[in-house]
């Protein structure tokens, strides 16, 4: 049983983080944080995503490509969006 819930709470969590610090944060900066906060997220996010984590960074570059080239060759590939 507590497999099962480590699962789950890798799973919704990484879920969590992938969408509040690296789409809205990272990539359209929805809103604003601390540099303490955005560390703390930093840290969460990498622990829940584990070895799926990219950096905010260049999530935010990518995901940003992405809107701007929607279904074109400049397109990156949905697999790390
Ligand atoms: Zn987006």
């Amino acid at each position: 049983m507590i497999v099962i819930i480590f699962i789950l709470v890798l799973w919704y969590g990484g879920l969590f983080f992938q969408s509040f610090f690296l789409h809205r944060y990272a990539a359209h900066q929805v809103f604003t944080m601390s540099k303490t906060m955005e560390k703390i997220t930093f840290i969460l996010t990498w622990i829940f995503q584990g070895s799926s984590y990219l950096s905010a960074y260049g999530y935010g570059i990518m995901h940003r490509m992405h809107h701007a080239y929607t279904d074109t060759e400049k397109d990156p590939p949905f697999s790390i969006l």
